[in-house]
């Protein structure tokens, strides 16, 4: 068979893995999408939603040599620590570290931009004229504070998200209730961004995506990926359990489990996973009318078709280990405390897991000249991004032009 006549192999059906599919299909191209579980059912099922245009600073900005001791020493902290998965940690927190100096978030900074400003637009191109686009919202955005002082004390995020055109209104006082009256009158000030956008089922838009790809005559194949056979150096076929794929490229969108696939490839791949929690209040009697970041608690409130979404927290304890209660029983401490008139009928939990690499940005681009891409390691942004990095891979993969340096996500850069 000609090379050309070959499929496009894509394995990994969260939101970049379908976005990255679609994008292929708009390209003209053949292409099959592999995965062992339904599409959407990784990390990209469970988030927050938000389409987090604004989320240009990492988790490890230059503030957390100063935030990180008082996280881990306090008993009521957003960052929870499995303690024995510490010294399997270890060399992963020392290079995440090590990118918290002011000269190393800077270029981070410059790298994600690209990847999360324009992410409505993004989404919204995306699924124009599809199911998908009912799960997509415009909205505004706001950061919750108990003071104004609090919010001064986060100036160098906003330092940065301003430098890029997110400024926001300060809501202060009692006029926070005027604004979001589900909010607590214990809080003080609010940071609203306008024009902002996010998903209001995360797992109901990925298999609307899906849909999208199969209506369009791509081939689904619900297997696990055992391993990227080459021949000189490059890719021949997917191997699964019991057939394999001969294939002109393949496409590793794999979230947190993409480490695994390509570890024959001679690459270094220190991929760790941010374990991120979520607790659905269905039915609720109070709702906001835009999402919130609770910035006391790290996570974010997303009104939803399942319920009133809090999502987020950060838990370091590998893939492994079982769901934790406190990162949970936090999540409720302060979602109440915060929505105090907050009634509900039931509520549901999730964990899920966040891929990380030490300098907080993704993987994007070709192994050498294997034919092998990669796509994955977006943190805490991977809804947000999925559709851009999509877009850039289909590119890539097609050799079409890209008017942006990737070279920041190269994924030989830890070599
Ligand atoms: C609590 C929480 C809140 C979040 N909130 C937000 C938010 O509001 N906005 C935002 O932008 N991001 C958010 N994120 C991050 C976002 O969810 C992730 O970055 C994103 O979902 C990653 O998508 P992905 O497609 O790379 O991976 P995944 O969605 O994890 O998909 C990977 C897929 O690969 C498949 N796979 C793995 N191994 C194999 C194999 N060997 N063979 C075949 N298939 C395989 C898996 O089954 C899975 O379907 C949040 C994350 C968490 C945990």
């Amino acid at each position: 068979m000609k090379n050309e006549m070959k499929p496009i192999v894509v394995i990994g059906a969260g939101i970049v893995g379908v976005s990255t599919a679609l994008w292929l299909q708009n390209q003209g191209k053949e292409v099959v999408l592999v995965d062992k579980a339904l599409p959407g059912n990784g990390a990209s099922m469970g988030n927050a939603g938000l389409l987090a245009q604004w989320a240009m600073v990492p988790v490890n900005a230059p503030e957390l040599w100063k935030s990180a001791p008082k996280y881990l020493l306090s008993k009521s902290s957003p960052i929870f620590l499995k303690w024995h998965y510490f010294p399997k940690l270890l060399p992963w927190l020392i290079k995440f570290m090590a990118n918290a100096t002011e000269s190393r978030s800077k270029k981070i900074i410059e790298n994600l931009v690209p990847l999360v400003q324009d992410s409505v637009d993004q989404h919204k191109s995306l699924v124009k004229g599809t199911s998908a686009e009912k799960w997509l919202r415009d909205s505004k955005f706001s950061y919750i504070y108990k003071t104004h002082e609090a919010f001064k004390a986060d100036a160098y995020g906003w330092k940065v998200k301003s430098g890029y055109g997110f400024i926001p209104n300060l809501v202060l006082g009692n006029d926070v209730r005027d604004e979001e009256p589900i909010l607590s009158p214990d809080v003080r000030c609010m940071a609203v961004l306008e024009g902002q956008g996010h998903i209001t089922n995360p797992l109901g838009y990925v298999k609307a995506l899906f849909d999208v790809f199969q209506k369009n005559g791509g081939k689904f194949i619900k297997k696990s990926v055992k391993n990227l056979n080459t021949v000189n150096d490059h890719i021949y076929s997917v191997q699964l359990e019991d057939e394999e794929i001969i294939c002109q490229k393949a496409v590793v969108t794999s979230g947190i489990w993409s480490k695994n696939l390509i570890k024959n490839l001679k690459i270094k791949v220190p991929l760790e996973t941010e374990r991120g929690y979520h607790v659905v209040y269905e039915n609720p009697s109070v709702e906001p009318r835009n999402p919130m970041m609770i910035t006391e608690g790290k996570f974010a409130v997303t009104p939803m078709t399942t319920g009133l979404r809090c999502a987020g927290t950060v838990e370091l304890g590998g893939l492994n280990a079982s769901a934790s209660r406190k990162p949970i029983d936090f999540i409720k401490k302060v979602s109440q405390k915060t929505f105090p008139d907050l009634k509900f009928e039931n509520t549901s939990e999730w964990m899920g897991f966040r891929p990380t690499l030490p300098d907080s940005l993704p993987m994007i681009g070709e192994i050498d000249n294997t034919g092998i891409f990669t796509g994955f390691g977006h943190q805490h942004i991977g809804m947000t991004s999925g559709p851009k990095t999509g877009f850039i891979l289909a590119q890539l993969v097609t050799n079409n032009k890209l008017n942006l340096d990737i070279s920041g996500y190269s994924p030989k850069r830890f070599k």
